[in-house]
């Protein structure tokens, strides 16, 4: 070992205890985003180690350099410019492309080692790199379309072929296949990598079409799961250890979160996984919900507001849309002021991203014991004398209860069961499960029409008004 590659060691080490001291800190919202800029210092640092390794080793030309500064630049200003730029609602899409081009990196540092050199690699990186491809094509292509769905530009319904079962295991079989087939025979392994690639490649794109509705947050997880595993097979691969422990992290978090999400769901992760659930999605109406919905105003639910014992506020996607989390926690603050007990439900999905609402009510310093999680605080709703849903939809439909929507099976907040139920929204739009919501319909329910900023500003100085 050369000098260099012992400073590397250690400065990729460095950066790798970096990476854990940084996920340490990101265990509560006040100390995230320290813990972001520990990481983001730890990945510049061996991102610079990285090109001062290759370059001290003779491993690469000027000219090389040159486009790898460029691609650095590039992607460093692409980065940056959509991180800053991209709406909090938008998260998801952005964390799906991010698993994209991670995976997608992933797969072609793990091509380039098995094919780079003309000597045959040994077994233990024919095998680390071939599941690097393998993994790393499946998390590109099933990302890509993840981001697709969630932005709309694919439909977010399950989309299947006929048989969809068959062909998922045809192509996952070939892709292992062919992986099993380059380490057998390294000799013809240009043509058994490209045939990993390429199986895996499709099989990421026939294991997320047919998912679909109230599983996404699941399959993102699970694909980020994906992403960080690539990610440390191409580390074992080309032996760099910032890499291994950066893609170990990632996977690891990853599987805990797709397992504590598939469980908050009460999905079993293989049928998640298998695309099962979706299949029962209908966006035919045909069978929705009876009766009418009341209307009510701002002045009213005041009113009703003002003389509550206990007040339930169930937050969802809506609020994050308008950006409304100040004037939740203002109402809040207002109502408490009178001696009125008030708790904020959190479902684990609601919103587009796990921990959407806890995030969005600590920006507006909602005191966190007030955030209730969804087992303590379905046994409270009885005793509620109002709870007031603002843009949640699909995390309070009653229709999960039932066999057969796209979101049976999924545990809800049961709203339905305060005395009253306000229900903050802008018209008749869908959640992101495409199916009506029955609580609509129900006779304790009234709809507040309009936007949720806006409608609580009203109600806001409602009850400012009756204690004038
Ligand atoms: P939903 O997406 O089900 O519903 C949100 C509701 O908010 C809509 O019905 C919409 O109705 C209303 N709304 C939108 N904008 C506004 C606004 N400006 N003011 C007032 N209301 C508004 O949200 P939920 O939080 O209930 O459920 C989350 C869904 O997203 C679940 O199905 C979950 O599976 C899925 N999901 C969650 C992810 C996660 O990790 N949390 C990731 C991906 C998907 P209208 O248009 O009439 O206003």
């Amino acid at each position: 070992m050369s000098t260099i590659d012992i400073v590397a060691w250690f400065v990729y080490l460095l950066a790798a205890v970096m990476f854990v001291i940084g996920l340490h800190f990101m265990n509560s919202p006040k100390s995230a985003r320290k813990g972001n800029q520990i990481s983001a210092a730890g990945m510049v640092i061996a991102v610079i180690m990285a090109f001062a390794h290759l370059f001290a080793a003779g491993f690469i030309s000027s000219t090389a350099v040159i486009v790898l500064v460029a691609g650095v630049a590039v992607g460093g200003v692409a980065g940056v410019y959509s991180a800053k730029k991209v709406k909090m609602t938008d998260m998801p899409q952005l964390v799906s492309v991010f698993n994209t081009v991670g995976g997608g990196a992933a797969a072609l540092v793990a091509l380039n080692d098995i094919l780079a050199s003309a000597k045959t690699p040994d077994t233990v990186v024919l095998v680390t790199a071939g599941l690097g491809v393998l993994i790393g094509s499946v998390t590109f292509t099933g990302s890509l379309v993840a981001a697709g769905k969630l932005q709309g530009i694919i439909p977010g319904r399950p989309l299947a072929l006929p048989a969809k079962n068959l062909w998922n295991l045809a192509c996952a079989v070939l892709a292992v296949a062919s992986a099993v087939m380059l380490v057998l025979r390294p000799e013809q392994r240009l043509l058994w990598s490209v045939l990993t690639a390429l199986f895996a490649l499709l099989y990421g794109l026939l294991f997320v079409f047919p998912i679909g509705g109230a599983d996404m947050p699941v399959v993102i997880s699970v694909l980020n799961a994906c992403t960080g595993t690539a990610v440390a097979m191409s580390g074992l691969a080309i032996d760099n250890v910032a890499l291994i422990i950066a893609g170990a992290l990632v996977g690891a978090a990853g599987v805990t979160l797709s397992v504590l999400m598939a469980k908050a769901m009460n999905r079993p992760l293989s049928s998640v996984l298998l695309g099962g659930f979706g299949d029962s999605t209908s966006h035919d109406d045909a069978d929705g919900p009876e009766g009418s919905m009341r209307e009510t105003t701002a002045d009213d639910v005041a009113v009703q507001l003002a003389y509550a014992q206990k007040v339930i506020f169930t937050p969802g996607f809506g609020l994050a849309q308008a950006q409304a989390q100040r004037e939740l926690a203002d109402l809040g603050e207002l109502l408490k002021a009178r001696g009125i007990e008030v708790l904020y439900a959190i479902h684990p999905v609601a919103g587009r991203m796990p921990g959407h609402m806890n995030v969005l009510l600590a920006e507006a310093n909602v005191p966190y014991e007030e955030l209730v999680d969804l087992d303590d605080i379905n046994p409270q709703f009885p005793g509620a004398s109002i709870s007031l849903v603002v843009g949640a939809n699909d995390v309070t439909n009653p229709a999960a209860r039932k066999p057969g929507t796209a979101v049976s099976g999924m545990p809800i907040l049961d709203v339905d069961k305060a005395q009253n139920v306000v229900v903050i929204k802008r018209g008749r739009g869908k959640g992101y499960a495409g199916i009506e919501n029955e609580l609509y319909f129900t006779p304790n329910t009234q709809m507040l029409f309009g936007d949720a900023k806006a409608e609580l500003q009203a109600i806001i100085a409602a009850v400012k008004e009756l204690d004038a």
